[in-house]
């Protein structure tokens, strides 16, 4: 079975995409842990942070800068992005994304 977030990248499930271009993908978390959540992936299916290999190097980084063309979008000056790699740091999609959080105080360290 293919994964979810390919399905989204395909269209074939529905999300609130708040960008795309030709690499990237971001869509608003179905399930919201701050006033704005959205999930920033790469088109390719990467499992994770640790699948990942050399030449996913440039895609990797367009994920961070993807996370500051949508801070000014939308204006946000202060926001969290996190990457949980594995089961027990709380990964349950297994197809790379950064979560994008605001609009709330954040704490640290993180549960
Ligand atoms: P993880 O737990 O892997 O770090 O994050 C996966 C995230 O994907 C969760 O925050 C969850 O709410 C979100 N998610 C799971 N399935 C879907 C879906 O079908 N659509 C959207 N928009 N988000 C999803
Ligand atoms: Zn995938």
């Amino acid at each position: 079975m293919e994964c979810i977030f390919c399905k989204i990248v395909k269209k074939e499930v529905k999300s609130k995409i708040i960008y795309e271009d030709e690499d990237i993908i971001a869509f608003n978390d179905l399930n919201p842990q701050a006033p704005t959540h959205i999930l920033i992936i790469p088109k390719k299916h990467i499992e994770s942070i640790i699948n990942c290999k050399e030449e996913d190097v440039e895609i990797l980084g367009k994920l961070a800068y993807t996370a500051k063309k949508i801070a000014e979008k939308l204006n946000i000056t202060d926001f969290r992005i996190v990457n949980n790699c594995g089961k027990k740091a709380g990964q349950s999609v297994f197809h790379i994304h950064y979560h994008f959080l605001a609009g709330r105080r954040m704490g640290w360290p993180p549960g």
